[in-house]
């Protein structure tokens, strides 16, 4: 698998063909990942991808890299077993709105508080697409679906929400068809050295159509979105007309995960980026102080060991 030379997006384009619908969100996100794969200086054979179930879900196979297509909503634990098995290893977890905060939700969330060091890429349309179309636990309250037909009466879960409360050390948010946003977002989640949460707003064409158009639409964008830079004043509107946001709250990343259109902008960007020891650096850590003390153990002897009988017929 290993290459000489530098490697290129196309270096990190598998042979398969893509099958998701024409016009989704998915083929910009893929498109850009494969475009900054390459900039990581991480050997090819180094990077892991582990999806769960669902139209995002299929992403390992369109990457020319090791990945796992894994069981609905259980892509967090397979990729902290991969992760703490070589933590050498960049992996890094493709979940949708469904797989990730509705069956897997307590995978998730267990993952983020153990700040686990994996990126974790949560693409939002808002839908269940693969299963053709039913709400999901993002969409919005009074949406028709197949399974509303009169309209959604379910609170969404706001993803970035979810991520802070669960005490994620770098969360952000982009949007599939913002290239250079997308592609910043994806590098800072990389340098990030613990669980970095992205929610990127998806569209799907075919079961919840322009879902996010007043952040995907370039002249829409910017009355729509409040791009969050770090030091710099929460400012949005075109030129001639830039507004400011002043929130006073020490819930700072909460109160910017709570605007909402269309009384606020969409912030885009990152909400959070803090420091804590990794789960694998603390449990490799723990080995190592057991190693010391007692030696290599032997797995038979420590079965066959303690409070052990024999059941008699
Ligand atoms: Fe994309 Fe929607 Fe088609 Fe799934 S159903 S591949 S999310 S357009
Ligand atoms: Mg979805």
């Amino acid at each position: 698998m290993a290459k000489r030379g530098p490697l290129t997006q196309k270096d990190f384009s598998s042979d398969q063909d893509v099958r998701w619908c024409p016009g989704c969100g998915d083929y910009s996100i893929l498109a850009n990942i494969q475009r900054v794969m390459p900039d990581l200086g991480v050997p090819r054979e180094n990077f892991v991808f582990v999806s769960g179930i669902g139209c995002s879900s299929r992403f390992p196979y369109y990457m020319n890299t090791y990945g796992f297509h894994t069981i609905h909503g259980r892509a967090p634990a397979f990729a902290t077993g991969i992760k703490c098995a070589d933590p050498e290893l960049s992996v890094w977890v493709v979940t949708g709105d469904g797989d990730g905060l509705s069956i897997g939700g307590n995978h998730l969330l267990h993952t983020i508080r153990r700040n686990v060091d994996l990126q974790i890429l949560l693409f939002n349309n808002r839908v269940y697409g693969l299963t053709k179309g039913q709400y999901s636990p993002t969409s919005r309250v009074g949406m028709r679906t197949k399974s509303t037909p009169d309209g959604s009466i379910d609170h969404p879960v706001d993803p970035i929400a979810f991520a802070l409360g669960s005490g994620a050390t770098f969360v952000a948010r982009t949007v599939d068809v913002d290239a250079q946003h997308l592609q910043e977002m994806l590098r800072r989640a990389y340098a990030h050295r613990g669980t970095a949460f992205i929610e990127i707003l998806q569209n799907c064409p075919v079961y919840n159509d322009d879902e996010w158009i007043e952040v995907e639409d370039r002249k829409q964008r910017v009355e729509a979105s409040l791009k969050l830079q770090d030091g710099k004043p929460l400012i949005y509107g075109p030129p001639g007309d830039v507004r400011g946001i002043r929130i006073e709250t020490p819930a700072y990343a909460f109160a910017l995960a709570s605007l909402r259109r269309t009384k606020f902008p969409i912030p885009i960007g990152v909400f959070r980026a803090v420091e804590k020891p990794t789960y694998e650096a603390l449990l490799s850590g723990q080995v190592a102080a057991a190693r010391a003390k007692h030696g290599e153990g032997n797995l038979e002897t420590l079965l066959d060991s303690g409070d052990t009988w024999t059941v008699e017929a």
